[in-house]
């Protein structure tokens, strides 16, 4: 599968074959650097600004079609709870999910979507990486083990990098897991800010 495959697949169950593929590619890549659940009636926001037809039917479709998940957030006795199904029964009153106060459902984009979208982002910039550079590229990587690469914004989230709040909270893990020993105190200041 593809990010096209599954454009594809999607395009043919409209009924006028009504979304186009860049418009599909623009929405679900501005899902993508969000990067984590949403509240629906914001998503359909999104869908909105992007979509010719009706933001429910690709709201369904979307769901429907594996792009998509959803999780059901809700409150019982004042703990925070939430599940995958809204008719599944609530483990502390035993009501269903959805008969709660405060039941919101949220969504967010499937791993495989996710992972589709990397690999067309890979392929977009490997397309248009100037090829005379490469050497070059290859050579800096093979002979400076300590370089990092700048590139301008939006690129990292899109090609799967973590964004910088990621990249902090992961280098905060590794720090706790192994009291990392080089540089321990930069990563350390850096690590402080971070819930
Ligand atoms: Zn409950």
């Amino acid at each position: 599968m593809s990010l096209m495959n599954c454009w594809e697949s999607i395009r043919d169950k409209t009924e006028n074959k009504e979304i186009d593929f860049e418009i599909f590619y623009l929405l679900l890549s501005e899902f993508q650097k969000i990067n984590s659940y949403q509240k629906k009636r914001n998503v359909e926001k999104i869908i909105k600004k992007y979509c010719l037809v009706n933001e429910l039917l690709w709201f369904d479709l979307f769901v429907n079609n594996q792009i998509f998940k959803i999780e059901y957030r809700y409150e019982c006795n004042d703990v925070s709870c939430s599940e995958k199904i809204s008719e599944a029964k609530c483990d502390l009153c035993g009501e269903k999910v959805n008969e709660h106060d405060e039941f919101e459902i949220f969504v967010r984009l499937t791993k495989n979507i996710e992972e589709y979208l990397k690999e067309y982002n890979r392929n977009l910039l490997f397309s248009n990486i100037n090829k005379k550079y490469l050497p070059t590229l290859k050579d800096i990587k093979k002979n400076l083990s300590d370089v990092v690469f700048f590139i301008g914004a939006g690129v990292s989230i899109p090609l799967g990098f973590p964004n910088w709040v990621n990249l902090l909270k992961n280098w905060r893990k590794d720090w706790l897991k192994n009291r990392i020993k080089k540089n321990s105190k930069s990563i350390l200041i850096m690590v402080m800010f971070l819930k």
